[in-house]
């Protein structure tokens, strides 16, 4: 095909706002100058552009090289990339209806347009004779990651797959959508339209009058006027269970929400689990992988699914014993009440939850007052990048917003030089999605001669106006945790985008982010910010130590049905075909499911999976979703806490330390095998230990009451 294309094919250029980069500092975007009229264009023109580079490089009459194929492609697609950093950052934080309009319009035409440049067979061809001479090349280490990156990723797409077998993935993956979707419409269905009825009052004793006329309307709603009715939640537990007296009432709403979809009531999934279960793994052998697991975590730290479950199984024994304990514990609860009755899952949480109001009677307001914003991030957060890293920060007023509660600072590195910008947006609005990110307008990297320009998005609740701004402890923890994020991008320091900062795995990712949570209440960096609004005073140690004391309480239940639901996932991920395709009626899909919960060696009759198969919508309501990636929670928590024991066994909130974790950690992006990372970082593998004693599965109940009674921090923050 070379022989024929001497010319060079003719790059269109951009027009608008979009078509160069931002003159601004840090190139950051001048929002002063964007319409919500330059998107349609700017995304048309940008993937009219990047269609005509890959065109250029496939046509390019010259042998494949890593510059001209694999670079190339790394640079393709500039303006496109600059419209859709600024596009997905509005419509999650500021969005309009005009933006939510042109977001339904575009996101198919980048799925297509993303398709036709991973599944174009004559770039693959190049891309694929770069990688097969690899070995023959001197490469950075870096460049032999994208290498590795871009092939594989093709590869996994099925760019190595003869025309039949792509045929077959074609008609699997039609065949996996219409299947998921149907499966998330019932389970939709069995929460939604299985209100569970009560035929009196009495029935419902406990609850608040307002949820009793909410019960009471929903009843009617649903024709049954008299008669009151409980709408069910997602998840197998139900909120309104403890507060509920009655406790055969109790045992009918957490059976119905365990029942709702095994076939004992109208829906019934069983089937479609079995059906996706089949496909996933029949199309995870036609990549020549073992099961869909395998196949789906290609690009992930644990990689295999034997890393992932035996690191779930290795938390069971202390994970089983504190669920004994526990439940031993609400036994006597109950027995004090003169109940004659021994708990079960629709009793646990009204007993656990008088146990932890009694023991940790934490006041939130009076906790949030040692909270004020401004100085949760400037005197908190800056103070321990300060410490850590060297970093400083000034607030900026001169660059243009999207929003005016919108706060800008420029980051200095521990040389004073320029690092980054950051941008802080903490407030709720409507225009704003639920929970907090971050990410960059402007991503780091050495082949561009771009430095990061992050936002981190939080939902806090806003004072009202002349008041001053305080916010609860989660939100402050949420605070450390989105700035870890951040610093994983400002120490980005690659020479590729795609390798750039958090582009790492996703059970990777979250790992910096939460170690950074474990300064929120470091004493050093608690006494610089986390003073009263109105006296000054610093917060009491007990107040700390009863929020980090109740963190340890019930966790036999609250974690237990993660790993429950986790080891499920994984489960039904590693199948081989055969052992699929054998699964093949609803009650052999129960078995499945009993018999796994089962060898793990849980107490699963007084702790249930968090979902159950039949209703585990975040692995089987979409073609892939989270399928075999519902570990990743606790994988990357483990990490974190591993984490954490190496600062306290190292001195802590040192220099020393924070530079070794940029160096080991933070500047690394993804250019490099993940486990190797952690070991260049701790000096040995991640261990599960450090994540158990936070959880208060080990070291006993001892010490974790011993912390509340006697009113001292917590050992991990105890120097
Ligand atoms: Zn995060």
């Amino acid at each position: 095909m070379a022989e024929a294309n001497t010319e060079t094919t003719a790059i269109p250029a951009g027009t608008g706002y979009f078509a160069a980069d931002s003159t601004l500092p840090f190139k950051t975007p001048d929002f002063s100058q964007i319409s919500e009229e330059d998107y349609i264009p700017a995304f048309e023109q940008g993937m009219a552009i990047q269609k005509a580079e890959i065109a250029a490089i496939i046509d390019n009459p010259a042998p494949p090289t890593f510059e001209n194929t694999i670079v190339a492609l790394e640079k393709s697609g500039r303006m496109l990339g600059r419209v859709a950093r600024v596009f997905f950052a509005l419509t999650g934080s500021n969005t309009t209806d005009r933006l939510d309009d042109i977001n339904t319009e575009i996101s198919p035409k980048l799925t297509a347009h993303g398709d036709s440049i991973t599944l174009n067979p004559e770039l693959f061809a190049r891309v694929k004779a770069v990688y097969d001479n690899r070995a023959a090349m001197t490469m950075t280490r870096e460049d032999a990651k994208l290498l590795e990156d871009t092939y594989k990723g093709m590869v996994h797409a099925g760019a190595l797959l003869t025309e039949a077998q792509r045929e077959r993935v074609k008609a699997i993956n039609s065949e996996l959508s219409t299947v998921t979707t149907e499966f998330s419409q019932l389970a939709r269905a069995a929460m939604n339209d299985n209100p569970v009825f009560f035929d009196s009052r009495e029935d419902l004793a406990g609850l608040s009058d307002s949820d009793i006329q909410a019960a009471a309307d929903l009843a009617a709603e649903n024709g049954q006027p008299g008669k009151f009715a409980i709408a069910l939640q997602n998840t197998t537990q139900q909120p309104l269970l403890p507060s509920m007296e009655n406790r055969a009432a109790r045992e009918k709403l957490f059976m119905a929400s365990y029942h709702r979809a095994d076939g004992r009531m109208d829906v019934d999934t069983r089937m479609l689990i079995a059906k996706i279960a089949t496909l996933r793994a029949e199309k995870a052998a036609l990549f020549g992988e073992a099961d869909w697991a395998s196949y789906a975590m290609w690009d992930r730290m644990a990689e295999k699914p034997a890393t992932a479950l035996g690191f779930m199984e290795q938390m069971v024994p202390a994970l089983a014993a504190t669920q004994r304990r526990e439940a031993a514990m609400l036994n006597e609860a109950i027995a004090a009440e003169g109940g004659d009755y021994e708990v079960k899952p629709w009793d646990w949480y009204r007993y656990a939850n008088k146990i932890k109001a009694e023991r940790y009677d934490l006041d939130e307001d009076a906790v949030m007052e040692y909270f004020v914003l401004d100085k949760v991030l400037e005197d908190g957060v800056f103070h321990m990048a300060g410490k850590l890293y060297g970093l400083t920060f000034q607030r900026r007023t001169d660059l243009p917003v999207y929003h005016p509660d919108v706060w800008t600072y420029t980051v200095f590195d521990r040389d004073g030089s320029e690092l980054g910008l950051f941008y802080f947006d903490p407030f709720q609005r409507s225009s704003k999605r639920g929970g907090a990110w971050m990410s960059n307008f402007v991503d780091q990297s050495h082949l561009w001669g771009t430095k990061p320009v992050i936002y981190n998005v939080l939902n806090i609740p806003k004072a009202p106006e002349g008041e001053v701004q305080l916010v609860s402890f989660d939100w402050v923890n949420t605070t450390f945790h989105e700035f870890g994020h951040a610093l994983h991008g400002f120490f980005a320091n690659q020479k590729y985008e795609s390798l750039s900062g958090t582009a790492t795995a996703r059970d990777f990712v979250e790992y910096p982010s939460q170690v950074h949570e474990m300064w929120a209440t470091w004493p050093s960096v608690l006494s610089n910010y986390a003073k009263h609004y109105k006296t000054g005073e610093t917060i009491p140690d007990e107040m700390i130590a009863k929020i980090e004391a109740a963190a340890k309480f019930n966790q036999g239940y609250d974690f237990g049905e993660v790993v429950e639901a986790a080891l499920l996932d994984m489960k039904w991920s590693a199948l081989s075909p055969e052992e699929a395709a054998a699964i093949d009626t609803p009650e052999k899909v129960d078995a499945f499911e009993r018999r796994s919960l089962e060898e793990l060696g849980l107490e699963i009759d007084l702790v249930p999976p968090r979902y159950r198969s039949t209703y585990f919508n975040h692995i089987f309501s979409s073609p892939s979703g989270y399928s075999a990636g519902y570990y990743s929670y606790l994988w990357t928590e483990m990490l974190d806490r591993d984490s954490r024991q190496w600062f306290i066994d190292n001195g802590g909130l040192t220099r020393a330390n924070g530079d070794h974790y940029r160096a080991t950690v933070l500047s690394q992006g993804g250019t490099m095998d993940y486990f190797k990372m952690f070991e260049n970082f701790a000096g040995r593998k991640p261990d599960v230990t450090p994540m158990l004693a936070a959880r208060g599965l080990i070291a006993g109940e001892e010490a974790a009451d011993s912390e509340v009674s006697d009113g001292a921090l917590p050992a991990e923050n105890a120097q």
